[in-house]
């Protein structure tokens, strides 16, 4: 069985690592370090056929700099985060997908704009879904809304992405 590369991708703050150890230890942790980049290994069935993830949680540090654009080559599909608490993570993830595109010398990348943090009530946010919509056009990434507090959606992240790059 060969390793499906995933790395989680986004400006800091918008909830990558809680996503990440969401789905690997189905706990929401608080507070993160946030200067924390790690490669984290989990096997799951998706249609009854066994995927081993290997997942990369990125953190925005200078010193990981050549590490994560390494990464980003070997990668095969991408967890583009933005959250509805920040508007600067829409500017960070256009950024971040260039980046990707770059590293790996293609426009079409397999991924999502994932817009975390959907607990947050309508009133509060500073992203509405139609910026969000819009957004998830230009990029041409599907969206999907997902909370890593409440665990809403964060298991259909990746088996969607392992759906995604069987279908490739
Ligand atoms: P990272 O820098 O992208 O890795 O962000 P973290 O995963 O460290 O999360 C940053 C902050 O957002 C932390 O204070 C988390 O508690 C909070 N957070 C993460 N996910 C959610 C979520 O789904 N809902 C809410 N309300 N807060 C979240
Ligand atoms: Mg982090």
């Amino acid at each position: 069985n060969t390793i499906t590369k995933i790395a989680v991708v986004g400006g800091g703050g918008v909830g990558k690592s809680c996503v990440t150890l969401k789905f690997l230890q189905n706990k929401f942790v608080e507070q993160y370090d946030p200067t924390i980049q790690e490669m984290y290994r989990k096997a799951i069935f998706v249609d009854e056929e066994a995927a081993i993830l290997d997942i990369l949680d990125t953190a925005g540090q200078e010193e990981y700099k050549s590490l994560t654009d390494r990464y980003l080559r070997n990668s095969h599909a991408f967890i583009c985060v933005i959250s509805y608490d920040q508007r600067g993570s829409i500017g960070q993830i256009r950024e971040y997908v260039k980046r990707i595109q770059r590293a790996k010398d293609e426009d079409e990348i397999v991924g999502l704009l994932v817009c975390n943090k959907c607990d947050i009530a309508k009133e509060e946010r500073a992203i509405t879904e139609e910026e969000v919509k819009k957004l998830s056009l230009e990029l041409n990434l599907n969206m999907v809304e997902c909370s890593a507090k409440t665990g809403e959606n964060i298991n259909d992240l990746f088996v969607t992405l392992v759906r995604n790059l069987r279908k490739k």
